[in-house]
């Protein structure tokens, strides 16, 4: 298994960008795909879009055409305004995604309080994406896969030409090459939810994995060190895929 933790292009098409959320920087990433349009997969927190909008740029990436937000945490779309905004001086706009169940929680200022660091914001005119969609980028296909657990409404998102897979925070944090830790959030997490997406993508064809928040922010190719501690810390949990070695 190997990962990448450094910003920067991780295959022909997506860049890691290091959002520095809370200015520690090798923790958190969004994600740049680059087809014919320009995809953004999350957006970070408001304060650290500012930064955000000045690395795209400087990427000759900004505005995104599009962004799709993993789930409706703080962390993940906060950041969804002020990157609008900055698409809006520029006479542009940004079409944001989400999945369906994620909607009224986005449009929810209070959604996240129970996080402190707000005060939040609504974010609405959200498209809708479900289980099975595709999003063409043109010469990129990107599936969605409905994958909750770690919070309602997160989805996954496949880039079929790179078989690489964005999670956002359904797996959890690999806060080491040897630690990997279950994404609880009290708030929103759920269990039953989280084992089934766990097996869901066991079943899904990628070669490469993408995380959202964790000390390494990578994108990693799956192995035993990713299913061993989901295996110990979650009560009953059982796979359908033998763990790998290596
Ligand atoms: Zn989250």
């Amino acid at each position: 298994m190997s990962a990448i933790r450094q910003p920067g292009k991780i295959n022909e098409n997506t860049t890691l960008v290091d959002n520095g959320m809370e200015d520690v920087h090798g923790m958190t990433a969004v994600f740049l795909i680059q087809g014919d349009r320009k995809c953004l997969i999350d957006a970070g927190t408001r304060t650290a879009a500012p930064r955000l909008v000045k690395m795209l740029s400087e990427l000759d990436a900004f505005p995104p055409a599009l962004i799709v937000v993993t789930h409706p945490h703080w962390d993940h779309a906060q950041g969804i305004p002020l990157l609008r905004q900055a698409a809006s001086r520029q006479g542009k706009q940004i079409e944001v995604l989400a999945s369906g169940a994620a909607i009224p929680l986005l449009a929810d200022a209070a959604f996240n309080d129970v996080f402190s660091g707000g005060p939040y914001e609504s974010i609405q005119a959200v498209t809708p994406v479900k289980e099975g969609d595709t999003i063409d980028l043109g010469g990129i296909a990107l599936r969605i896969y409905e994958v909750p657990g770690h919070c309602r409404g997160h989805i996954a998102i496949l880039d079929e030409k790179n078989s690489n897979i964005f999670v956002g925070d359904a797996l959890g944090d690999k806060v080491s090459d040897d630690i990997f830790l279950p994404p609880f959030m009290p708030s929103t997490w759920g269990p039953d939810a989280f084992l089934c997406s766990v097996n869901k993508l066991r079943q899904v064809p990628y070669e490469t994995l993408c995380l959202a928040i964790s000390a390494t922010s990578t994108g990693v190719k799956p192995g035993a060190s990713w299913t061993k501690p989901w295996k110990r810390a979650t009560p009953g949990g059982s796979f359908t895929r033998g763990t790998q070695t290596g």
